[in-house]
């Protein structure tokens, strides 16, 4: 087999990111968009020693699993993997997913996994969404996503995924730079004002975001622009980001209000969150609910507990914990996000908890080691690459009676749990939460009793 070379091929399985896996003569090539039950014809792209890559050319028999999609552009985006796959199917691929790892990298026989929890509208649900601003073919200023694995530009106003807000703030910038002869920024040469957008919406509140994320430190008539934005129902703050940095990070560090204030407020359960550009906010509020009444449970609290919230964001878990606990202890890397969850405490007349600014893996140890701290449980939700060694062995040294374990990658998951296990602790449950639908992306809690 070589590249470029056409071959026809039954899809038998789904790879981690979505992809199907069909084998030629026991040789697996990996095909983006194409589903389990295709018969397809495709183009070998690469060849590596014990798998390769190819890409799908065209479907001869749609497997029955297919559905037609919603969005004319899913294909070439890369923000939806699956959206071809019928809903109930991609539970059911997510589920094997999470299995599947917890199997082979965290090395248990029979993992306590639950049936995902879906949306009954799986659509329309994330309430933060960052479109780049660049040029077209013609040299028209668009907006809209990045081809998968690249940074060109698909033009497209109205994700499938967003709020219908979206649509409304993109045209009034697009039009506002057309007007002020305001340009997009150009990655290559490095010049050009506007990079990107973020736009976030409280879902219980229906206040919204625009920041602006500028290469410079001030955008001309700017107050023209915020006067056209604050005419959409919901407007409650308008700001720039200044990111003069050549690199693929959006955001930058400082931000300069514009008009209204700083940041949002939005609701979860009975708890009030006030969020800032630079905070994290779970971006499906539907589903996170589910996720931290989950948390919640799986934390076991009678009122008297003594908490730690390991990346703890905003404070979203941490109030939701401090409701029923003794004492919550946050602990998060972002300056920003630390104020939001000071504010977040007073804002809910929480007096129970206490945040730390630096890192899990360094702040746990520390006071561990000079205060002795202690912790009946101990919750953690770190990002995508899971938690640092340090971490994971002073919560074993800690020795608190559960442990309950956040993530939104169930490969680092398993390899954490795995370690956290021969530290004397049990897997007692794994809840998948489907927090991103028509993506390969899942949620987990799970819960670890000490033995
Ligand atoms: N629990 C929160 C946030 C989860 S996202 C919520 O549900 O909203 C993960 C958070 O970890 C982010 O806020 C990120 O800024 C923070 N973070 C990343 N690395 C960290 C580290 N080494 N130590 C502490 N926090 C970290």
């Amino acid at each position: 087999m070589k590249k470029n070379d056409l071959l026809t091929l039954k899809i038998t399985g789904m790879g981690n990111e979505g992809e199907g896996i069909g084998k030629v003569d026991g040789f697996p090539l990996f095909i983006k968009d194409a589903l389990p039950g295709d018969v397809i014809q495709a183009k070998v792209l690469k060849v590596k020693k014990t798998y390769g890559y190819a890409r799908l050319m065209e479907i001869l028999t749609p497997s029955p699993e297919r559905i037609e999609p919603l969005c004319p552009l899913h294909r070439s985006c890369g923000g939806c993997q699956i959206q071809a796959l019928s809903y109930e199917k991609q539970l059911k691929f997510k589920w094997e997913k999470v299995q599947g790892q917890l199997i082979r990298i965290g090395g248990f026989a029979d993992p306590p996994l639950f049936p995902v929890l879906g949306m009954d509208e799986p659509f329309h649900y994330r309430n933060k969404a960052q479109f780049p601003f660049g040029r077209d073919r013609d040299g028209r200023t668009v907006t809209g996503f990045y081809a998968s694995r690249t940074h060109s530009i698909i033009s497209n106003t109205d994700c499938i995924l967003g709020v219908p807000e979206n649509q409304k703030i993109l045209k009034i910038i697009l039009d506002f730079m057309e007007k002020e002869k305001i340009a997009p920024y150009d990655e290559m040469s490095g010049e050009g004002l506007l990079r990107h957008v973020l736009i976030r919406k409280g879902f219980a509140t229906g206040e919204l975001m625009v920041c602006l994320i500028i290469n410079g430190y001030e955008i001309p008539a700017v107050e023209r622009l915020a006067d056209y934005l604050f005419e959409i129902t919901g407007m409650t703050s308008l700001t720039l980001n200044v990111n003069r940095k050549n690199t693929n990070v959006i955001m930058g560090e400082d931000i300069i209000l514009v008009r209204g204030q700083t940041f949002i407020t939005d609701q979860i359960g009975s708890v009030q969150y006030q969020i800032s550009p630079l905070s994290f906010y779970q971006v499906n509020p539907v589903q996170t609910k589910k996720l931290y009444e989950t948390a919640l449970d799986y934390a076991g609290l009678t009122g008297r507990e003594i908490v730690w919230d390991l990346y703890c964001g905003i404070g979203t878990i941490s109030l939701f914990l401090a409701q029923r606990a003794g004492k919550v202890y946050g602990v998060e890397v972002v300056p920003q996000a630390v104020d939001d969850a000071r504010k977040n405490a007073r804002l809910n007349g929480l007096s129970n908890v206490e945040f730390y600014l630096g890192k899990a893996e360094e702040v746990l140890p520390k006071q561990y080691g000079r205060n002795g701290i202690r912790a009946d449980v101990i919750v953690v939700d770190p990002p995508r690459k899971g938690c640092d060694k340090a971490c994971l062995d002073t919560m074993i040294s800690m020795k608190p009676e559960r442990i309950v374990y956040v993530s939104c990658d169930s490969a680092t998951l398993a390899r954490d749990l795995k370690i956290l296990c021969e530290g004397g602790y049990e897997l007692k449950a794994v809840q998948p939460v489907d927090m991103f639908p028509q993506t390969a992306g899942v949620e987990n809690v799970t819960l670890l009793n000490r033995k």
